[in-house]
């Protein structure tokens, strides 16, 4: 089952722009189910637990102020192959390389303001779903 899921969050950006509606809708028109969905906020704390990973990165506090200065639209999605068909469909970090069509081509404003994020592992598509959502069995 987890192999068949990843998690995603509308960022900041794309959320204040209007744009959940449209980015939503390529999830769903790209195959993907919408286990799991809410409208939140992340304290700057928060933000630095989820990108902890990055902690020693030049652009980590950045990140941190960012992603807390807005509501965010975090997401749990299942489709076979999750993880790997969802970095695709929101391509590349910067949006700048990212390939046309993709959310982060269509949507994002910048390299930090990049309207979408995306796990890299089943692994870590698993703990990030938990670090938003409780009792996903349910789901
Ligand atoms: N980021 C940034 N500057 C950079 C690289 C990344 O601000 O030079 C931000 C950006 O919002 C990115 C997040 O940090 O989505 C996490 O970086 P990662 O390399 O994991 O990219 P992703 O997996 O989101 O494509
Ligand atoms: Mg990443």
């Amino acid at each position: 089952m987890a192999t068949n899921r990843t998690f995603t969050m509308i960022k900041p950006d794309a959320v204040s722009a209007g744009n959940t509606g449209a980015i939503t809708k390529m999830i769903e028109e790209a195959g993907f189910r919408i286990v799991a969905m809410k409208k939140t906020l992340l304290t700057p704390e928060r933000a630095g637990q989820f990108y902890a990973v990055h902690k020693e990165r030049p652009f980590y506090k950045d990140l941190c102020t960012y992603m807390s200065s807005g509501a965010i639209v975090p997401m749990i999605l299942e489709k076979e192959n999750a993880v790997e068909d969802f970095r695709n469909l929101i391509g590349a970090t910067d949006p700048q390389k990212a390939a046309p069509g993709t959310i982060r081509n269509l949507f994002a404003k910048s390299i930090e303001a990049n309207a979408i994020h995306g796990s890299d592992s089943d692994e870590n598509a698993a703990i990030e779903g938990s670090f938003f959502f409780s009792q996903l069995e349910q789901y």
